[in-house]
């Protein structure tokens, strides 16, 4: 597997303050592909072709929509999208009336539920996000293998990462640095986990603590907004408060 080096972003992200810099960078290119589908780049033809199949998922149509803009172009992609979607629904409950007899019914309602979930689950944006996210993650560990301007300094320094995009760091990890050189990587990573994930528990004791009188007027130090990071890094999601 090869990508394109997208060094700008991924040191820009390195160097912000947070917990997890593919979190910024994953948040990041959500609201670019957001702003590209509520665009009109969606209504040219080979777009239109494309959202008709495969449309959005149960976080991304909900956040086309309450984005509050360009509701006639979302309107037109989802009519479309809605006639071929039904489409797909109508054969796959015709397929189980017209399934013969009683053996394997229970095997061929699973089999319907999951092609039911999937087209659910299937996402122009999720599939662009993880594409975009794959770059970055490709980046990283290029620029930590070269050690390029003390990256490997930088890597250390940061409050490592989520553990959604750990898991990605892993996975990519396997594929992209030679194995001589994994348990090197895997020393600087574990440390950086070690560290950061006492050092968050320890701030989101003390929000928890900040809820007793006794410590009502005592300082919240790092710890007012320690709840919305806990909940980032067990998830890859960042919160914002509305
Ligand atoms: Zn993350
Ligand atoms: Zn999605």
């Amino acid at each position: 597997m090869k990508y394109k080096l997208e060094t700008i972003p991924v040191w820009d992200a390195f160097r912000a303050d947070s917990e997890c810099p593919f979190c910024l960078l994953e948040d990041e290119a959500e609201k670019r592909y957001i702003d590209f589908f509520l665009g009109n780049s969606v209504m040219v033809p080979e777009m239109r072709v494309e959202v008709n199949a495969t449309g959005f998922c149960r976080s991304h149509y909900p956040m086309l929509f309450s984005s509050r803009r360009n509701r006639h172009s979302l309107g037109l992609v989802t009519h479309t999208h809605l006639q071929q979607a039904d489409k797909k629904k109508e054969k796959v409950l015709m397929r189980l009336l017209g399934f013969p007899g009683k053996r394997g019914m229970k095997k061929e309602l699973g089999r319907a539920a999951q092609q039911l979930h999937g087209d659910v689950e299937s996402c122009m944006i999720c599939s662009r996000i993880e594409e975009t996210v794959a770059r970055y993650l490709y980046t990283a560990l290029i620029l930590w293998k070269k050690d390029e301007e003390n990256f490997r300094g930088t890597w250390a320094a940061g409050r490592g990462f989520c553990r959604f995009h750990l898991a990605s760091l892993l996975a990519m990890a396997g594929e992209l640095l030679p194995a001589a050189m994994v348990p090197l990587w895997l020393q600087a990573t574990t440390d950086l986990e070690k560290e950061n994930g006492k050092r968050l528990e320890d701030e989101l004791l003390w929000y928890t603590r900040k809820f007793d009188f006794q410590n009502e007027t005592k300082p919240w130090g790092s710890s007012k907004d320690a709840l919305q990071r806990a909940i980032g890094k067990l998830t890859g999601k960042i919160l914002k408060e509305e």
